[in-house]
């Protein structure tokens, strides 16, 4: 689906700030950019923003913005703001609406609903509720339209929340709940190939696990199963590696690990047969090529061990 996301006005936009001179652009642009950010999460969803992103440094006329959304063939329009009363300075009116176009379907009513609802749930304002009216990027949108005013910049307590990160991300998070559970969207698969970021560690299990498994043990260093579960077997093959090729030995398989362990496969100029596993009283020590650290092996162990096998890989 097509959403197409608005934060209204620009950053220079005459008269749209708090009496303590936050800009409202500052706010919606914010929110605008973490809605975009979490709807590119999942599948089939493809987004566009109507005002200039992110400097807002010319204040996209109303008509252009319809008409972009229009001729985009966008499903939901979604106009973010925050609020104003008075002529200046600090008052009492405070609290979240949500608006809608005087006259709708029912369709863009219901997807209004559930964005008002998830907000109001999610920020804890003053519910102002879901009004009807006659706005330019409501009126002039092809598709539901839906306009949020989050806040009021001329309210003192409600403009403690409006110029906090955490507010704004709490808004953007409300509105994406809702348009995911309204249009049913399917979040995009999660990663399953091991990059070494983030680092596998202990504990940790899935698909990159498994993949990790399997380069450990095409390189000779991991022979049991390929379960997905990061335990002592795994951890064992990560150190052994890390020893053979001069990183940290700390079990972590990090960006640093993962980029060794690709040089290896890429470039197999030590042939697997020519490796040899210490291996003492049946916990391998490492895998080496030079027969000179064989022996360092050895000798490192030779006095508390009751066995030390020698290995061919
Ligand atoms: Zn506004």
């Amino acid at each position: 689906m097509k959403i197409c996301i608005d934060a209204g006005h620009g950053i220079n936009t005459p008269g749209k700030q708090s009496p303590d001179g936050m800009k409202e652009f500052e706010f919606n642009v914010v929110v605008a950019g973490y809605l975009d950010e979490i709807l590119q999460n999942y599948k089939n969803v493809q987004t566009i923003f109507s005002h200039d992103h992110p400097t807002g440094r010319r204040d996209v006329p109303l008509r252009e913005r319809t008409d972009k959304a229009n001729n985009w063939g966008a499903d939901l329009f979604i106009s973010i703001h925050a609020n104003a009363f008075g002529t200046g300075g600090w008052n009492n009116a405070n609290g979240l609406e949500t608006y809608v176009h005087n006259v709708v379907p029912q369709r863009t009513l219901d997807i209004a609903n559930e964005i008002h609802k998830k907000l109001i749930e999610k920020t804890n304002m003053r519910n102002r509720g879901l009004k009807g009216a006659n706005f330019h990027v409501l009126r002039e949108t092809d598709m539901s339209a839906v306009l949020v005013e989050c806040g009021f910049m001329t309210n003192y307590r409600d403009m403690q929340k409006l110029r906090t990160d955490s507010y704004r991300r709490t808004c953007a998070e409300a509105i994406a709940e809702a348009i995911v559970q309204h249009y049913n969207l399917d979040p995009k698969e999660t990663q399953t190939n091991w990059t070494g970021s983030p680092a596998l560690k202990r504990g940790d299990r899935g698909e990159m696990v498994k993949d990790l498994q399997r380069q450990l043990q095409e390189l000779g260093y991991y022979d049991m199963d390929i379960d997905g579960l990061f335990g002592p077997g795994t951890e064992r093959g990560v150190r052994n590696f890390q020893k053979d090729h001069d990183l940290a030995v700390d079990g972590f398989a990090g960006p640093a690990t993962y980029e060794a362990v690709q040089k290896a496969l890429d470039n197999p100029s030590t042939p697997s047969k020519e490796v040899f596993r210490v291996i003492v009283d049946g916990e391998q020590i490492g895998a080496y090529a030079e027969i000179s650290n064989i022996i360092a092996q050895i000798e490192n162990h030779i006095k508390d061990a009751n066995e030390i096998t020698i290995q061919r890989v």
